[in-house]
């Protein structure tokens, strides 16, 4: 592995000076309304009708146009937002359409290389280069997650092993044997593959591996830093979306807290999820993002409904990019009980600070007779609790945990260690079981 503190993989734009970088965005936030217009798509002519062509010059600008919506995709499901004619698309990815149509997403070949640049720029931020084992374990497919590392990994030159995720006894037998240097996987499947390997007898911490690339969901400071206690690795998170183009919008470089934006192609606003209006920087709001490079398939300013904060301060490994901070939750994640605002991430939190609990936990809704919604937490312990005294202790520490991170009291369930189904892809933590009876 290379040392990852002062090796870039495009030195030259991951350390432009702000004016200059400025400058490139101008020119691209010009371009792609005219190239949207000029597609004859009915949807983007009304869309910038009140837009006089050129008035986009700067970033500064892009607040003068309307917002793009996760509604806006499905409504012109499949193909109607593509710029790009089918026989310039060579990749088509969806997610996973759970809560209505799937959103698809398009690529050109020059939307697969910039998507591989992209992340390659994280893949190196956290060491790896030629000579590296990656062992890539999220899902390949529709989901954008697999194909999208695999590629960059590819182009960085590391030797990747597409496992995909599942299957994990084998894995762990792969990570061993191949001698892997770097694990991409979701947080919550790497700290599977972690508890499987231990459960064989193999202690990660005593494998070559070094660094770890987890993405696609919520990690709190508390898992990360699990993560890395049990795997012996050095975490560099990644942060992306299948609209946007995929993992390697952002990612960390493990120098300062947060993952630095790709903002050549990909540019943040943060914004009061209510509003709409801006928010300085440090405050939390939903981030917008722009990308409007891409061939097939840019965006103009897309409300990704993920809540962030947003920094500008120098960071130490001298690349020039704004940083966000971990995802917070997402606006349609937020959790309503007895009047009080709650997201997972908050509970992730709180749970994960209390000795004796393991990073493994589901959230119960259930509504009352009277609408009102009802919270549990059920959380994994470590150990078999030795004796009914421990047990109620640890459960009332839990609970006052909780009461305090929320700001309301929450009863806990205990759960034996092992016990809560470990996810392969994207963790479930919040579960809805109905209306319950008077
Ligand atoms: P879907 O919207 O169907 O989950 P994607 O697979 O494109 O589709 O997932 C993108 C979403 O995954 C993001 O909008 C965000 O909510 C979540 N996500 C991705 N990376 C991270 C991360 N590092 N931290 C928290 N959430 C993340
Ligand atoms: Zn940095």
């Amino acid at each position: 592995m290379i040392s990852p503190a002062r090796t870039y993989w495009d030195r030259t734009t991951e350390t432009m000076p702000p004016g200059e970088l400025e400058k490139l965005q101008a020119g691209r936030v010009q371009d792609c309304p005219e190239r949207m217009r000029a597609s004859g798509v009915a949807y983007y002519r009304e869309r910038l009708s009140g837009i006089e062509p050129g008035e986009i010059r700067s970033v500064d600008h892009l607040g003068r146009l309307p917002f793009t919506v996760k509604d806006d995709l499905r409504d012109h499901y499949p193909f109607g937002l593509f710029l790009a004619p089918i026989q310039e698309i060579v990749r088509l990815h969806a997610s996973s359409g759970s809560t209505g149509k799937p959103t698809v997403v398009a690529y050109t070949r020059n939307d697969l290389k910039l998507w591989a640049e992209t992340l390659a720029r994280g893949l190196v931020a956290g060491g790896v280069g030629e000579g590296d084992v990656l062992q890539n374990a999220v899902g390949y497919g529709l989901f954008t997650g697999g194909l999208g590392f695999h590629d960059a990994a590819s182009l960085v030159g590391a030797a990747v092993v597409p496992t995909g995720a599942g299957n994990t006894a084998r894995q762990v037998t792969l990570m061993r044997d191949f001698g892997a240097r770097a694990l991409v996987a979701t947080p919550s499947y790497a700290l599977h593959l972690a508890e499987v390997a231990l459960a064989e007898g193999m202690d990660p911490r005593s494998l070559p591996l070094r660094a770890a690339f987890p993405g696609a969901e919520p990690m709190s400071e508390e898992m990360e830093a699990e993560l890395e206690d049990l795997m012996g690795v050095t975490v560099y998170e990644q942060y992306g979306l299948s609209e946007i183009i995929g993992p390697g919008v952002a990612s960390s470089c493990g120098l300062s807290e947060g993952m630095h934006v790709w903002e050549d192609h990909f540019i943040p606003e943060v914004v009061d999820p209510e509003s709409g209006k801006p928010v300085p920087d440090g405050e939390v709001g939903e981030l917008v993002l722009t990308a409007p490079t891409k061939e097939a398939f840019p965006l103009l300013r897309y409300r990704t409904r993920d809540l962030t904060r947003m920094t500008r301060e120098p960071c130490p490994c001298g690349r020039t990019f704004a940083r966000i901070s971990k995802i917070l939750g997402r606006t349609d994640d937020m959790i309503i009980v007895r009047g009080v605002n709650v997201f997972p991430s908050q509970v992730e939190h709180a749970l994960l600070g209390v000795e004796g609990l393991a990073p493994h936990y589901q959230i119960l809704l259930s509504t009352r007779p009277n609408r009102q919604t009802e919270m549990r937490v059920r959380a994994e312990t470590r150990v078999q609790a030795a004796d009914a005294a421990t047990r109620a202790a640890l459960q009332a520490r839990a609970q006052e945990a909780l009461g305090t991170a929320l700001g309301l009291s929450t009863p806990v369930e205990l759960a034996p260690p092992r016990t809560i189904p470990r996810s392969e892809g994207k963790a479930v933590r919040v579960l809805s079981q109905g209306v319950e009876s008077p």
